[in-house]
């Protein structure tokens, strides 16, 4: 019998991402989703913090987080952005 160091990585799971431009909603792994370009945590950003949550055909720019880093008051906010806003703060946090 063989004994020795094992991988111990939880099963790799998908879940939604959702982008808060353009409204395109795909079933990833974190990695999947980094690699082919998403703005989205946990590779940028945290859970649960406004930061970007982009696909990879929209710019943050259009984010409630570039709005609200860029000086815009909560209250200005679109109501797509703020749909957003509501949205993260919710995120139950994934590692
Ligand atoms: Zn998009």
């Amino acid at each position: 019998m063989r004994l020795g160091l094992f991988s111990c990585r939880l099963p790799v799971m998908e879940h939604e991402f959702i982008c808060e431009v353009c409204g395109l909603t795909e079933m990833l792994t974190d990695e999947l989703a980094y690699t082919s370009g998403w703005d989205y945590p946990p590779f940028v950003g945290v859970w649960a913090i406004i930061s970007p949550r982009a696909c990879p055909d929209c710019d943050m720019t259009d984010t409630a987080w570039w709005a609200l880093q860029t000086g815009t008051s909560p209250d200005d906010l679109t109501d797509k952005q703020k749909e957003a806003v509501e949205r993260i703060i919710y995120e139950v946090p994934r590692s």
